[in-house]
């Protein structure tokens, strides 16, 4: 690898600009300065680099050295990776807080991705003779007691044949195959792979997806649903449950590993994940969640440089998990703390400034970042499939959605899940409001739907929506001229749409009994909701213009749905049973 040095002409905060390189490349990793601070060159220009450099610039001046060191910003891919905790370029946070030996961090340290001492236990999968391709699971390693991590042929691997592979207790770094390829080259394989941060890694080709992530959430499985493979965006002012939800997300979603990337508003809020983190227990396995899951930080004491590289670190991480073919999910908390990264960088460069000062870049950069979610077609010879389906949460400064990161995000999600303040102030939680959010996954998880929820689920699920759609507009009603004006249908209707508010939306992210709530469950309850509906609405259309709508309140009826959600979601006996008591008390009705 050629090595080469220039030196520093200017230095304005994270932006260091220097001369003479003479063969500097594009997101080439460089070290700046006597402390050897880690940066990357994000503009060439005709005789002088620019430098986003990932570390404190105080101190550093014009004169001193940058060495190129020939690689691209990369991460280190292989065993090791789950239950890391990284800031934004990879750097595990506990070797850096032991490397600084105080709380505020050293510069300049140089530590690994992953561990490249500890041995783990490889065991092959292919004979030697195979012929293999880029992708192909060469063996596997169990990474943690959840997590079976395959030891894919890299994809600038040539297509060859495996001259020897050897099982057995390997670093990432022992050779553990060698492959030769048609010209008789041979190439060592490792474990460990490094692939630069902003290219996404290749696949055979995206396919539909067709599956959503269940996670829980009732109003977002059945009402707002996101599919593995999609990119959903939580925009939403401070203090409306951006954090809480992500959280609530990394925890029950059915995705099999989760990347976690926070960009805390404060710094504390930070601190908060990385304590809280740590003890969340897998739901599914009753082990710690860490064992399927990576977490990248960025502290508030941490450059903003760092904050714009951490998402595209944590990106190509769970891409690499995608290519093994597991459904990986990844949180972005919050992305708007990104968008500012990337403003200040590009003003110090001295950019033309596009809107609220956000460089002209800053949605084909978003729309970049989120296309990398996907359901794919993995790279190798086998049929194996892996989706990354991409959670962004969004701050708008007061809420304020035309402002550019929300443009740019609701332009390339298809899943908008909008959080509100009103919503949040009156403690109704999660605090998403189903009147402008929206789901554009519909057509691609229905036949899920009708398959392993019920046939008729999209059915209620359309029309419980629209009960809630048409609550707006009644109550726009009842606040100009009163309750008496409308008819005992749009009573019932206001009714109805209370109960789904109350009874079925309002959850507790903070009650381990309500925070998830299975899909078959969640039908369950839709369905005796709209049982309820439908057989009241029908009484009363029988009963035509004498019915009193007062008889229906004699019945409490709605005052029972409460109870639905302590049913055992196994159970379905128990639902219909509640069902036939329905039926009968409005059958006493009619007596
Ligand atoms: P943000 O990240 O948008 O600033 P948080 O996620 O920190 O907001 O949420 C703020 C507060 O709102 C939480 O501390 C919690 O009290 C409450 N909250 C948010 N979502 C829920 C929920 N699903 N269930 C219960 N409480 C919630």
């Amino acid at each position: 690898m050629q090595k080469n040095s220039g030196t520093i002409i200017r230095v304005s905060g994270p932006l260091v600009e220097a001369e003479g390189l003479s063969a500097p490349q594009m997101y080439e990793m460089v070290r700046v300065g006597k402390e050897k601070l880690m940066g990357e060159i994000i503009e060439l220009k005709k005789d002088r680099v620019a430098i986003q450099v990932y570390e404190e610039t105080g101190g550093i001046a014009p004169g001193e050295e940058v060495v190129s060191t020939g690689r691209v910003m990369s991460v280190m891919l292989g065993p090791g990776l789950l239950q890391s905790i990284y800031d934004g370029i990879q750097r595990p946070l506990h070797l850096i807080e032991e490397q600084s030996k105080s709380f505020i961090i050293a510069r300049g340290i140089e530590t690994e991705g992953i561990d490249t001492k500890k041995q783990w236990n490889f065991t092959s999968r292919v004979e030697v003779g195979s012929h293999v391709i880029p992708g192909d699971i060469l063996g596997s390693v169990e990474e943690t007691t959840l997590i079976t991590h395959h030891i894919m042929v890299p994809p600038h691997c040539p297509i060859g044949k495996v001259i020897s592979i050897e099982s057995g207790d390997h670093t990432i770094t022992d050779t553990i195959a060698v492959i030769e390829d048609e010209k008789g080259v041979k190439h060592d394989i490792q474990m460990l792979q490094y692939w630069p941060i902003r290219k996404p890694r290749p696949k055979k080709a995206k396919i539909f997806p067709n599956e959503p992530l269940i996670t829980g959430f009732r109003i977002l499985d059945t009402f707002f649903p996101v599919a593995k493979g999609g990119a959903a965006a939580i925009p939403g002012p401070f203090g409306s449950g951006k954090t809480v939800t992500q959280q609530g997300l990394a925890k029950y979603c059915d995705a099999q590993v989760i990347v976690y990337i926070g960009c805390g508003e404060r710094g504390n809020e930070m601190t908060e994940v990385l304590n809280e983190f740590p003890h969340l227990i897998d739901p599914n396995s009753g082990e710690p969640l860490m064992k399927r899951t990576v977490l990248i930080a960025n502290t508030s004491n941490m450059p903003v440089a760092a904050r714009e590289a951490s998402v595209y670190s944590g990106i190509t991480i769970a891409e690499y998990y995608r290519d093994m073919g597991y459904s990986v999910a990844l949180m972005a908390d919050s992305t708007s703390r990104w968008a500012e990264a990337l403003r200040e960088i590009s003003g110090r460069m001295e950019e033309m400034p596009g809107e609220e000062g956000y460089p002209a870049y800053l949605g084909s950069r978003t729309a970049e970042f989120y296309e990398r979610a996907g359901a794919v077609s993995c790279l190798g010879s086998d049929d194996r499939n892996g989706a990354l389906t991409v959670i962004g949460a969004v701050s708008p400064p007061g809420g304020d959605l035309s402002e550019p990161v929300s443009q740019a995000t609701l332009r390339v999600t298809k899943c908008f899940w909008g959080l509100d303040a009103a919503l949040a102030y009156r403690k109704h939680f999660p605090a998403i409001n189903w009147l402008t959010s929206y789901s554009l996954y519909i057509p691609n998880v229905v036949d899920f739907w009708k398959k392993e929820v019920a046939e008729t689920f999209p059915v209620l699920r359309t029309q419980a929506l629209s009960i809630l759609q048409k609550e707006e507009k009644l109550m726009e009603i009842v606040r100009l001229v009163g309750m008496e004006s409308l008819s005992s249908e749009e009573r019932l209707t206001l009714d109805v749409a209370k109960v789904l508010r109350e009874d079925f939306l309002f959850q507790n992210a903070f009650d381990p009994n309500d925070a998830y709530t299975p899909i078959k469950k969640q039908y369950y309850i839709v369905d005796a909701i709209m049982h309820i509906f439908n057989a009241l609405d029908t009484h009363i259309k029988e009963a035509g213009a004498d019915f009193d709508y007062k008889d229906i309140g004699k019945l409490a009826l709605f005052e029972t749905v409460a109870s639905l959600k302590d049913f055992d979601a196994n159970d379905i006996a128990s639902f219909e049973d509640y069902k036939k008591r329905i039926d009968e008390k409005i059958q006493t009705m009619s007596a």
